[in-house]
């Protein structure tokens, strides 16, 4: 069965600062093993929180988080460690993410030592695998992160993450900081994992054309909800959402590398004070009376895809 990895979360809410905001709510997504979903949005949508509750960072304040269909509450702590290992997040900035203090042995070392995966005499010979596993010299055990480049940081970061053998790695803009050509290896090194560890992806990008180029389903987001989830290439070809027809139709058509998100008129509302009803009203085309007055729920509108819009219900999938 293909839902062997599978998280759910439903009516997710983060506490930020002392208000209670809904930064992501009414989020059903399922991954599948082996599967890689893209995550798409404008930045301050929610999906760095979504990814940080899917990697066990962020708890959700409420919904069900499912790990290989088994409610991750009603797993014993042993059980739920063990989740948490098998999902790791890659994150933007690996200058950031890594402690400029330690080498590398450590900061790739430390982690599989502490969870006993790897005895701490066989530490560094671990490290180095891991260090080759990502196309990185065994040799640079030693130093430390500020030695090395951005592309070659991230590949460290990413073979932190390896260390504990995960199954499913969430990239929340892992390319982002890179230049272009850098980008391209790092995607093409994920995509190779893929294929020699089975790995699973949440891969969260405002970058449209990184997302068409490696994901098989795409999620679009706006404001904390996923308004569009569909297999990348029909989504790309035929988006069904307003918002996402905005993001496609209007971007830039010169090359996939090209393709940003076009500006959409209209601001981005508050998350701290989202529009009424359907979110997107204040900015859509087509925005009917009840737009502003009900929300419009996430719907199977084909076999494998789903779209929160009212447009749907009126004229039929
Ligand atoms: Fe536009 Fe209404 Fe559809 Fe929202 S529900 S995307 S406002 S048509
Ligand atoms: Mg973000």
């Amino acid at each position: 069965k293909l839902d062997v990895v599978e998280r759910f979360a439903r009516r997710l809410g983060a506490a930020i600062d002392d208000r209670a905001v809904q930064a992501v709510s009414g989020v059903d997504l399922s991954i599948a093993e082996g599967e890689v979903v893209g995550l798409v949005g404008e930045s301050g949508c929610g999906k760095s929180t979504l990814g940080r509750m899917v990697a066990g960072i962020l708890p959700p304040s409420a919904g069900t988080l499912r790990w290989r269909g088994r409610d991750l509450r009603e797993l014993s702590p042993a059980d739920r460690h063990h989740a948490n290992l098998k999902i790791q997040m890659v994150f933007q900035d690996p200058m950031a993410s890594l402690n400029p203090r330690l080498r590398v042995a450590d900061i790739v070392g430390e982690a599989p030592v502490v969870h006993g995966l790897v005895p701490r005499r066989e530490a560094e010979d671990y490290v180095a695998a891991t260090l080759r596993q990502v196309g990185l010299d065994p040799a640079y055990l030693r130093r430390y992160p500020h030695q090395f480049s951005g592309g070659q940081r991230q590949r460290i970061g990413i073979a932190r993450a390896l260390a504990v053998k995960p199954d499913v790695l969430v990239c929340d803009e892992s390319v982002a900081a890179l230049d272009v050509s850098i980008q391209a290896q790092i995607i093409n090194l994920f995509m190779r994992l893929r294929e020699e560890l089975s790995l699973t992806y949440l891969f969260i990008s405002h970058d449209l054309g990184v997302v068409e180029h490696i994901s098989d389903r795409t999620a679009i987001m706006y404001l904390g909800r996923i308004v569009e989830l569909a297999p990348t290439p029909e989504l790309f070809d035929k988006p069904n959402h307003p918002y996402a027809k905005a993001l496609l139709d209007e971007a830039p058509r010169v090359s996939v590398e090209k393709r940003r998100f076009a500006p959409i008129r209209g601001e981005i509302p508050s998350p701290l004070d989202p529009p009424s009803g359907c979110a997107f009203h204040p900015r859509c085309p087509h925005a009917m009376p009840r737009c502003s007055a009900e929300r419009p729920a996430l719907r199977a509108i084909a076999p494998r895809r789903w779209s929160a819009c009212h447009l749907n219900e009126t004229t039929g999938p």
